[in-house]
């Protein structure tokens, strides 16, 4: 395949930078641009000797014009605690980062990536969701600047489809995790497995009833590419996720087992709108991409949690 010169925003966090890695070894040119507003530089120092490899520091919510072959824009935090830490600049990535991005492919005439969200659905009404679903979402509420961040970028991404004929595509990402992710970000696999490798509680938010789907990150950069490099047109957003769902006590059960941590698990309040259940429905990308997860929760974990043994992080806080 031709080689391209490819733009990753957000590209040293945690999906970005292994997102940079997949693209170098299929032997493309990768320009990474984050503000490190919850990304790193560790994230990408093993890129930094690569000549097919350049950084740039820069905000996306201001312009920015470099020569590119294709987009793919992962600029965003993507934990709660950290999208909830400066609300409106959540918003504002989402949205004027998203006029950033789209403005470049339009004058260029080149292929957008969205890194979406199962947080478009909200807390679901309907179970598996599929992509007609259009989402209960709390437009108000302190998860908002994100969902609706998300949900807004998405009609700039279909808007532009329309109005200026860019090629986009839209994933609609489910909970992924694996190395590189964030140790203090909050997230609850993160989270577990740097609380069971401290012996201390795991933290159960409400009952742990609720569900979630875990896809490993390998699984779902895998899923990003054959998305971008589908031949034809694409209508609408796709769902990337492992359709495997289970409850968070499951989860805290199951990474308890495989670090043989002697934890205990202790009940904290619920967060507002925390969605009660998820599962993506993944048949369209199974049929267009030819594409399903293959790495098992068990295998994933172990891998994450031999990532963080080696990282030897401190104490989450709370
Ligand atoms: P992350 O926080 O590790 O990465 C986001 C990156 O974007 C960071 O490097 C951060 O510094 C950078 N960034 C944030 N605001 C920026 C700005 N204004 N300008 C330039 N860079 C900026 O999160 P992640 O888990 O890697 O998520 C990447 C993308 O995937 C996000 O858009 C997120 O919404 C989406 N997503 C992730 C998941 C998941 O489970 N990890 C699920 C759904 C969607
Ligand atoms: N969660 C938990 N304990 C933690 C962190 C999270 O029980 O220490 C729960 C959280 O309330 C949610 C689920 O785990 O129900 C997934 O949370 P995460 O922040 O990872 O992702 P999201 O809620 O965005 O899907």
């Amino acid at each position: 395949m031709k080689s391209k010169k490819i733009l990753v925003t957000g590209g040293a966090g945690f999906l970005g930078s292994h997102l940079c890695d997949a693209l170098l070894q299929r032997n493309h040119e990768v320009l990474c641009v984050d503000n490190f507003y919850t990304g790193s530089d560790q994230n990408i120092a093993h890129l930094k000797e690569d000549p097919r490899f350049s950084f740039l520091h820069h905000d996306i919510c201001n312009p920015l014009f470099v020569e590119v072959d294709e987009i793919y824009n992962l600029a965003c935090p993507a934990s709660p605690i950290h999208y909830q830490s400066n609300p409106t600049q959540t918003t504002k990535t989402n949205i004027l980062g998203a006029l950033t991005v789209l403005e470049l492919a339009r004058q260029l005439q080149i292929p957008i990536f969205q890194a979406s969200t199962s947080e478009v659905y909200g807390d679901p009404l309907l179970h598996p969701q599929t992509e007609s679903y259009w989402g209960h979402v709390n437009p108000i509420g302190i998860r908002a600047c994100y969902d609706e961040g998300k949900r807004c970028a998405e009609t700039l991404f279909f808007d532009y489809q329309r109005q200026y004929q860019v090629k986009i595509r839209v994933a609609r990402i489910f909970n992924t995790y694996g190395p590189r992710m964030h140790p203090h970000d909050g997230r609850v696999v993160s989270n577990f497995i740097v609380q069971a490798l401290h012996h201390q509680p795991l933290t159960l938010y409400g009952s742990g009833e609720q569900t979630r789907s875990f896809c490993f990150v390998s699984d779902l950069i895998e899923g990003f590419i054959r998305l971008m490099e589908y031949p034809d047109v694409i209508d609408g957003p796709l769902n990337l996720g492992n359709p495997r769902e289970v409850t968070v006590l499951d989860l805290a059960q199951t990474i308890l087992k495989l670090t043989k941590s002697p934890s205990i698990l202790i009940t904290k309040a619920l967060p507002s709108d925390d969605p009660r259940k998820r599962q993506p429905d993944i048949e369209r990308a199974k049929k267009l991409l030819k594409w399903e997860p293959t790495i098992s929760l068990e295998e994933g974990l172990q891998a994450t949690i031999a990532y963080f043994k080696n990282q030897q992080v401190v104490e989450v806080k709370r």
